[in-house]
């Protein structure tokens, strides 16, 4: 039995930020939603990114079976990055699943849409697709979105100049998501409706802090986004029809960035990783005496002989020596103004397969790691960011993000129907709740 659904997603959203904004009173509409709903606190994903994150919420699967790990990959047979999109996920998404079963969908924004699936429906994709003329399914959607001034997402390098300016940006970027969520909302009865929101997360990596200290300018510019999506959370409430459930969910918590730290960096002082001229670009400047290097978020994978294309380190002793090294040498890396340690956890690629092997599927990444899966994973203490960069002139860095990431922390709001014991985290959502 397949319910109607309006899913209203608020990147970044931590549940105790939701909590403090019902009590002061900044958020009133969701207030008098909660007094009717059930609220739950949920988990991330490993790693707590938002492309693993909401593909994990599309799929019902972790990363390890999903296959995104972040947003971007390598093709260790070439070396190159690459941006994954929804033509890389391993297994189906709700998507084309309620498509196949002839139900009306609509996506709007949703991190991994792109490039948009063809589906019986309207599907707009989200921040990792750059041009909405091709980021649209069907295609005039496209053109009616580019003449009604629509931004897929907000310009950030725009924050890195003016932080007023882009939080002004934010809310108009955001305003028109929602104009244009109404305009297609109105068009049919859609039996699933999901619009994303990423300005919260954008919000939150340039002004977390900020909010945190009671910035008397930039605390109250942090609510006044809230206090907009409020005023929407108000109106979708009111027209709800009595068929359609309303899901409201974040895909990870938020707190303040202590430092960002930078992988490679660390690998190449540490004689892990080489470079075959100075300032690399890309992964065809890795040396092939390299042993390791990194992706975001805390991904290492080792230049392993037979998968990467200059792969030096064999399968075995060598690599088994290589990993017992990283970790132990991980493990004492400290932050160097209050001598903490950074690191909480080290997942090995086969530990993470274990972790995340949701009903005991033997996964073909159990033999030999996958492509997407990482020798290592990086799990840091919270406010530790793991960078990715090639190259950056130092392993600690802060720069103009004041927030980052947690894995706990985030929410899920049902409002007819109860929230499952079995729901933990955004990969429970669909088969506990959804029931897809
Ligand atoms: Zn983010």
């Amino acid at each position: 039995m397949m319910n109607k659904n309006f899913i209203l997603s608020l990147d970044g959203v931590p549940y105790s930020l939701l909590q403090r904004m019902i009590e002061q009173n900044i958020m009133p509409n969701l207030k008098h939603l909660v007094e009717s709903s059930y609220l739950k606190p949920m988990n991330s994903v490993l790693p707590p990114v938002s492309s693993s994150a909401w593909a994990s919420f599309m799929t019902g699967k972790h990363p390890v079976e999903h296959g995104i790990m972040g947003f971007l990959e390598r093709d260790p047979k070439t070396m190159d990055w690459a941006v994954p999109g929804h033509n890389d996920l391993l297994s189906e998404t709700i998507l084309t699943k309620l498509s196949r079963a002839g139900k009306r969908v609509f996506t709007m924004n949703v991190p991994l849409t792109y490039p948009p699936p063809e589906i019986n429906g309207i599907a707009i994709c989200g921040f990792l697709g750059s041009d909405i003329l091709k980021g649209t399914y069907p295609k005039e959607v496209g053109c009616f979105l580019k003449d009604n001034g629509y931004w897929i997402d907000a310009d950030i390098e725009l924050g890195k100049r003016d932080l007023k300016q882009f939080v002004y940006h934010l809310y108009q970027v955001m305003d028109k998501r929602f104009e244009m969520m109404w305009h297609f909302w109105q068009q049919e009865p859609w039996d699933f409706f999901m619009v994303h929101i990423m300005e919260t997360d954008r919000l939150h990596h340039f002004l977390w802090e900020y909010m945190e200290n009671g910035d008397s300018v930039f605390s109250e510019l942090f609510f006044d986004l809230y206090r907009k999506i409020d005023i929407q959370i108000g109106k979708i409430f009111d027209i709800l029809p009595n068929d359609t459930n309303l899901v409201l969910l974040s895909d990870h918590g938020f707190t303040t960035l202590k430092k960002e730290v930078y992988l490679n960096r660390w690998l190449w002082k540490n004689d892990f990783l080489k470079f075959r001229n100075p300032n690399p670009k890309n992964l065809q400047d890795v040396h092939p005496n390299s042993k390791a290097y990194a992706l975001y978020p805390g991904r290492i994978y080792l230049n392993v002989f037979g998968r990467e294309k200059i792969g030096t380190v064999r399968p075995g002793v060598e690599y088994n020596g290589i990993i017992n090294e990283l970790k132990s040498q991980l493990f004492k890396l400290s932050d160097p103004d209050t001598m903490q340690p950074i690191v909480k956890e080290i997942l090995t690629g086969a530990e993470l397969v274990t972790l995340q092997k949701k009903d005991n599927i033997m996964l073909a990444a159990e033999k030999t790691l996958a492509n997407h899966i990482p020798d290592l994973l990086i799990i840091p203490h919270k406010g530790y960011d793991f960078k990715g960069q090639l190259w950056n002139h130092t392993i600690f860095d802060k720069t103009d993000f004041t927030g980052t990431h947690t894995f706990d922390d985030a929410f899920i709001l049902s409002k007819n129907r109860k929230i499952p014991d079995c729901l933990n985290s955004i990969s429970d959502v669909r088969s506990c709740l959804l029931e897809i």
